[in-house]
């Protein structure tokens, strides 16, 4: 299906990127299980190399599957390109490596996926990148972190672990005003929820692991480009604006306008780095994109009634979803997710510790794990789990006190994960007494 068409978003998740296979007319697309693409003829071959031609070499860098789901996300999230990565970390890592130098630095939210404050603080800082973390809900804290070495801002539409929404259009305006591209990490969130390009941000990335594939079934990552930001702006973005020695003195955005910073990603980044979905990932990731809208209606009506019920409950003290009224966020979540606040939250469970740890044993429907946005609903105890190797003042800090139970409501029937979750927080309640 052609790009630039007026067509509407579940008709683009269904059909963007994708036509009948032009070999054998196979309607849905074909998984292209091989390693390398055979060349015309020397010349061919000399032209791909040169990226001269668009065209398939070698998997690492391209691959048809991979395609048609890179040109899907691209079109839902309104960008101009895309590369899919590996994993969600490895999408973060591609995203900022066309932008940062050994000393370079980007400032982040503090509100992450526990993941991300990781790997920007401690594993960037092998490469000489350093992520400074800032409290975005004062949006001016980002203007004041800001130095003649920062080239990126980074933010998550709605954070992980839920609750937390950014102000996406005041961030893309001081990330605008400073010469800066705006990142955005839209995993939670889903094009389906918020389009963040459609408040300024320039570059979209995502865990496509979670609600994009949306089954628990495969691991992956994505990168989008608005294709509207300057990279050619001084000297701020060699890796974009200066000749590229590794192939022949190239300048990426002279030679590929706005599909510079993707060219990049797939020509540079993947051939050099290394992250590259497997076809078969694609292939899912596509399938779960054609029902993407379908399941987030149903992600977001269950977890608001979740949200409601829990919010009454005598065992739960509080719950963080900004779908309710009186939320901090709420007003945010009206603006930016208009549809619903996504279907991942935390509450907090009178008891502790102790209770957590019960209830975490006690659902029968919900699976205890480490992970969100699958068909099933999910729970995790941070504090026991992803969070135990921290101090109880830096888990609190970061949303993981020993109070807290992380969830990511399903599709099930909504009376079965109401009763699965009544009778987990009984036995804790019984626990108590
Ligand atoms: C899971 C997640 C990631 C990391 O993605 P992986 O696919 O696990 O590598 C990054 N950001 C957010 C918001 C996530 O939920």
């Amino acid at each position: 299906m052609t790009r630039n068409s007026r067509y509407g978003f579940e008709t683009l998740s269904i059909h963007a990127g994708a036509g009948p296979d032009p070999a054998t007319g196979a309607r849905s697309t074909p998984i292209y299980q091989t390693t390398a693409f055979v060349f015309d003829d020397a010349d061919h071959a000399a032209s791909l190399f040169n990226l001269q031609t668009f065209g398939y070499i070698y998997g690492r860098l391209t691959n048809p599957t991979t395609a048609v789901l890179e040109e899907r996300i691209a079109s839902l999230e309104g960008g101009r390109g895309a590369t899919c990565t590996a994993s969600g970390h490895s999408a973060q890592m591609l995203a900022f490596f066309p932008l940062l130098q050994p000393g370079d630095e980007f400032i982040s939210s503090r509100r992450l996926y526990g993941g991300s404050i990781t790997q920007f603080t401690r594993t960037f800082k092998k490469f000489g990148w350093s992520g400074v973390l800032v409290d975005t809900d004062e949006p001016e804290n980002v203007r004041r972190a800001i130095t003649p070495k920062t080239k990126a801002i980074f933010c998550e539409s709605l954070a992980n672990p839920g609750g937390v929404i950014s102000d996406i259009e005041v961030l893309a305006k001081i990330a605008h005003e400073n010469g800066l591209p705006l990142i955005v990490d839209n995993t939670m969130a889903t094009p389906y929820l918020c389009r963040p390009i459609e408040w300024g941000a320039d570059l979209v990335v995502h865990s496509t692991t979670k609600f994009l594939s949306g089954h628990g079934n495969a691991m992956g990552g994505a990168v989008v480009d608005s294709g509207t930001f300057d990279w050619g702006q001084g000297d701020k973005f060699p890796s974009l604006s200066k000749p590229e020695p590794a192939y022949h003195g190239l300048t990426f955005t002279e030679t590929f306008g706005d599909l510079a910073y993707t060219i990049y990603g797939h020509a540079v980044g993947l051939r050099d780095l290394g992250p590259t979905m497997a076809p078969m990932n694609a292939y899912l990731t596509i399938m779960g994109c054609e029902t993407l809208a379908l399941r987030m209606q149903r992600h977001i009506e269950n977890a608001q009634a979740v949200a409601e019920y829990l919010s009454r409950h005598p065992q739960v003290a509080w719950v963080s979803y900004a779908g309710l009224k009186g939320n901090p966020y709420h007003a945010l979540a009206k603006k930016y997710l208009p549809k619903g606040a996504g279907s991942v939250f935390t509450i907090g469970i009178k008891g502790g510790y102790d209770a957590g740890v019960k209830v975490v044993e006690s659902v029968d429907l919900f699976s205890h794990l480490a992970n969100i946005g699958d068909t099933r609903s999910l729970i995790i105890h941070p504090a026991s789990t992803t969070h135990r190797q921290l101090s109880v003042e830096q888990a609190t800090a970061a949303g993981a006190g020993p109070d807290v139970l992380r969830l990511s409501i399903g599709l099930e029937s909504i009376d079965d994960i109401l009763r699965d979750l009544d009778q987990a927080l009984g036995q804790a309640a019984r626990l108590a007494a």
